[in-house]
């Protein structure tokens, strides 16, 4: 699939469901109003979506948010989305989760073919943590960081840069991480989802600002490491760890962008940052043969615009896309 900018579409990021365990302060408003139950994909058709994705083309799958595992029989699903690992037709099946249900899952996942998995966490303190996250609890995810080890499930650490939150901890989160084995990623906060315009405002740093302090304690040497997301990695030289930073507002990643987004309700967004997006439900509903679907996935590739408009800036109004990361996925 190549959209009109010639990028090749091959990465599709799933959300399937909005809901979460956690009311992390920056993805959503403590009391969020979620979708409606019935207006859920079921696990069969959001299976049903996914192959066709991957019978057009996408090789690398990954389920998230909301928190996946806390989707009811997720890893039914999980399990059938193995077999195109095993066909060879999908690389890589993974997903990002806020780590509270690892404990329960590790084994199952890598026993469904899952090899790594993105895991956000944004403080080793434990006030700070259940501040932060409204509901969470951090022992419960460290137990499911150990379980995920254990299980042999390579870890990457994502981490939202928070002025004034977690800005003196990133020395902590490098050295943790090279204790630990896990790649660390910091991701700049992006102006999604109403949470309180002065509450965003106050969030954002600038990822120079922290690479800058970081590279007082830290060398950091530059590689080529690509996973296919919009990660810029280095190497922690003094703990031989990854170390990437995603920074979608002071760097613009867009042209080498290859994925779509698709929502639990069966919507697809072409851009993380535009509101465009197209209905799969109707088509997907509409007939048992897949031609309606595939022409309406055709379709939506052929519009997927050149880039973001994220901005923070305090001329103007923050929030880029009035929906939560939840919807889409981060
Ligand atoms: N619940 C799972 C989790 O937390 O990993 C998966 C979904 S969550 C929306 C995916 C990622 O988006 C997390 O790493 C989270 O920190 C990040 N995120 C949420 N809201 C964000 C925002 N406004 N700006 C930047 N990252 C955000
Ligand atoms: Fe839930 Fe993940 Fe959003 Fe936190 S970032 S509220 S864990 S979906």
């Amino acid at each position: 699939m190549l959209d009109p900018f010639g990028r090749s579409v091959s990465y599709l990021r799933v959300s399937v469901t909005d809901r979460c365990d956690f009311r992390c302060v920056y993805c959503m408003a403590e009391d969020m109003t979620f979708l409606p139950k019935a207006d859920l994909l079921s696990l069969e058709e959001l299976d049903r979506l996914c192959s066709a994705f991957i019978g057009m083309g996408v090789r690398k799958l990954r389920l998230t948010g909301g928190e996946p595992l806390v989707r009811r029989g997720i890893m039914t699903l999980i399990d059938n989305l193995g077999r195109h690992l095993k066909t060879g037709a999908l690389d890589e099946l993974t997903l990002t989760t806020n780590g509270s249900q690892l404990e329960k899952y590790a084994v199952d996942l890598y026993r469904a073919g899952v090899r790594r998995i993105n895991v956000s966490l944004d403080t080793l303190d434990a006030a700070k943590f259940a501040e932060l996250t409204r509901w969470g609890r951090l022992d419960q995810v460290m137990a499911g960081l150990q379980a995920a080890k254990a299980a042999g499930l390579a870890v990457k650490i994502n981490a939202v840069a928070l002025r004034g939150v977690n800005d003196s901890e990133f020395d902590d989160l490098i050295a943790w991480c090279g204790r630990e084995g896990f790649d660390l990623v910091l991701i700049e906060v992006m102006p999604m989802g109403e949470i309180g315009e002065a509450a965003r405002l106050d969030q954002y740093l600038p990822l120079s600002m922290a690479r800058a302090s970081i590279q007082r304690k830290w060398t950091l040497d530059e590689t080529d490491y690509r996973t296919g997301g919009p990660a810029r990695y280095y190497t922690v030289r003094e703990t031989g760890r990854r170390l990437g930073f995603i920074t979608p507002l002071t760097h613009n990643f867009c042209e080498s962008c290859n994925r779509v987004r698709l929502t639990c309700t069966g919507t697809l967004y072409m851009c993380l940052g535009q509101n465009d997006a197209a209905d799969l439900r109707a088509p997907l509903r509409a007939s048992e043969s897949n031609a309606l679907l595939e022409e309406a996935i055709r379709e939506a590739i052929s519009r997927k615009p050149k880039g973001h408009d994220f901005v923070i800036d305090r001329r103007k109004a923050p929030t880029a896309v009035p929906r939560h990361m939840s919807v889409t996925g981060g």
